[in-house]
């Protein structure tokens, strides 16, 4: 698509405002070019030639989370997402390339591609993280939580009319949780499931068509198709981002006559893991252990994927545990990809709001479905540890002991 053709999703815009409560950086700002409203207008005004890229469209798209609260707010279906990626990809070819962006988000899309690498990397953060290290990096350490065991494999219990599904693994899924991979594997096949894994599987290219590197996005996405044509089952994954991602790669590769047709299925074969389970009945039988739980609720899942709902219902079906909603539990945390490396400052400042939250309901476990939220409540876990103590965890090793717990008399 041509960039002058955005102002035929812009043009949807009618400027009523009422976004603007749904947006956590408005919330933080009251300004309207930190608002969905305002970015609009600064996406429409450069497509128009009225401005060019400068430091105010630059810092207002730079500075949105991403999270499409206002898409799921706004009463006249405007494609915000698709917008904000054509201002985005737009700024990124007039900055010249990936030259300008922060070391650290040249870092991190770097080291995305490659799950092994980014495991090394985390274990030696981990390990080093109490060591004297330059304030700049020192400030994220509390993202770190420990490292948890991966649950052994359950055998199938599959018959020849079981469904299938495909595992989509996710690099930072893999890399950082990848306890949460396995159990969510677990508990589809304690539900009957067949669980395969495509082999050539790659990064889901979120990271970079969210900098505006599409093509790089586009090379993931190709291979990924590729790699999940074999079986038309579900493409399943447990991170909200990477399944709001690979959700997009039928816009992402709309405007490709050769890829179109195979984004269009393969996207439409993209469920999240409690969608999986509660479209099959949830068949399980689960037990808590008799503490209070909260959930954030990954805020891709809830306004890309629109599946936040299951994860919910999930929660629900648990017994011996009081699950507790927070105010906020659909609104992002300030994690977004690499926003709260990027901008810390404002990550913080919504992440306290989020822990504010948190602490009205006191919950000894806050549940997560994204790599993300979870590094990011890990690290609200450590703001708050004065005066609570909360356990992060995903929602899938939760379920999965509560499952196991329910298979015992
Ligand atoms: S994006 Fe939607 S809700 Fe927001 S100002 Fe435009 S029309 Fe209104
Ligand atoms: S994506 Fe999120 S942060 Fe960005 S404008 Fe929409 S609601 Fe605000």
């Amino acid at each position: 698509m041509a960039f002058d053709e955005i102002l035929l999703e812009t043009d949807q815009c009618n400027k009523c405002g009422f976004c603007l409560p749904a947006c956590p950086t408005y919330q933080i700002t009251g300004n309207e070019l930190a608002s969905p409203r305002g970015r609009i207008a600064m996406v429409e005004a450069l497509a128009r030639g009225e401005i060019g890229v400068g430091p105010g469209l630059s810092e207002s798209l730079d500075y949105c989370l991403g999270c499409r609260a206002c898409e799921t707010a706004c009463p006249s279906g405007v494609h915000y997402g698709v917008i904000l990626e054509a201002g985005r990809t737009r700024l990124r070819e007039e900055r010249g390339g990936s030259g300008r962006e922060p070391w650290l988000v040249r870092q991190a899309l770097r080291q995305v591609g490659n799950p092994r690498r980014l495991a090394r990397m985390i274990g030696l953060a981990r390990r080093l993280k109490d060591f004297p290290m330059p304030r700049k990096l020192k400030r994220f350490t509390p993202m770190l939580g420990p490292t948890q065991s991966v649950p052994a494999p359950i055998q199938s219990i599959a018959s020849p009319t079981s469904p299938s599904v495909q595992f989509f693994n996710g690099c930072v899924m893999s890399a950082v949780f990848p306890e949460a991979n396995q159990a969510a594997r677990n508990l589809l096949v304690m539900s009957g499931v067949v669980v395969q894994e495509p082999s050539n599987q790659s990064c889901c290219g979120a990271l970079h068509w969210h900098a505006g590197d599409k093509e790089t996005a586009m090379g993931f996405a190709k291979r990924n198709i590729v790699s999940f044509e074999d079986n038309p089952g579900w493409v399943v994954n447990t991170a909200g981002g990477c399944g709001a991602m690979l959700l997009e790669y039928r816009t992402l590769l709309a405007d490709d006559r050769d890829w179109q047709e195979r984004a269009e299925r393969f996207s439409a074969r993209v469920r999240d893991w409690s969608t999986v389970l509660m479209q099959l009945g949830q068949p399980l039988r689960m037990r808590g252990q008799r503490e209070r739980v909260t959930l954030q609720n990954s805020c891709h899942l809830v306004n890309v994927e629109k599946a936040g709902d299951d994860a919910v219902a999930l929660l629900e079906q648990i017994q011996d545990h009081e699950f507790s909603p927070i105010a906020g539990q659909n609104t992002c945390c300030g994690s977004a990809g690499v926003y709260n490396l990027t901008h810390p400052d404002w990550a913080l400042k919504i992440l306290d709001q989020k822990m504010a939250d948190v602490r009205t309901v006191s919950p000894q476990r806050i549940l997560v479905n994204n790599p993300g939220c979870q590094l990011q409540m890990q690290w609200g876990a450590q703001r708050i540890a004065d005066d609570l103590t909360v356990e992060v965890e995903h929602l899938a090793t939760y379920t999965y002991r509560a499952a196991m717990r329910g298979r015992q008399p």
